[in-house]
């Protein structure tokens, strides 16, 4: 099976074109991106339609937002282990100074930090920035 299908189907997701462009898209582009550059990248794609399958593929964990801090969220591809009750993305995101181009760094986990007494923790999100491998080059 193809895998833009199977990632639907293990997911229970139906689908329709738009998802299966996206998550083409997302399979093929490794990293993180917002609803303007998808936008971009989908011209003739109703802006709205892109919003609305970005909503879903999140609610059912095929991507994870990321909060940049320059006010627009980035998406990218969830672990295959993400449920929609349980998103288990707790791994840091790094961002370029230079492109400022998103990634997930996967292989680290954020570690657990001993808060005061009282504080229940629930997500936590680290940004690392810095000079990514292409233009450290
Ligand atoms: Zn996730
Ligand atoms: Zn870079
Ligand atoms: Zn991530």
């Amino acid at each position: 099976m193809e895998k833009a299908h199977k990632i639907l189907a293990d997911k229970a997701v139906r689908i329709t074109p738009m998802r299966q462009l996206l998550l083409d898209y997302y399979l093929q582009n490794s990293g993180a991106f917002g609803l303007m550059e998808l936008e971009s990248a989908f011209p003739k794609s109703d802006r709205i339609t892109i919003y609305r399958t970005l909503k879903t593929f999140e609610e059912k964990a095929i991507v994870h937002g990321i909060n940049s801090g320059a006010g627009e969220v980035k998406y990218a591809l969830c672990d295959e282990h993400c449920t929609s009750i349980d998103h288990i993305d707790q791994h840091p995101h790094f961002q370029c100074e230079q492109c400022k181009q998103i990634t997930c760094i996967d292989n680290v986990i954020i570690p657990n930090m001993n808060l005061p007494e009282g504080y229940v923790s629930k997500k936590m999100n680290m940004m690392i920035s810095g000079i990514c491998p292409n233009c450290s080059g």
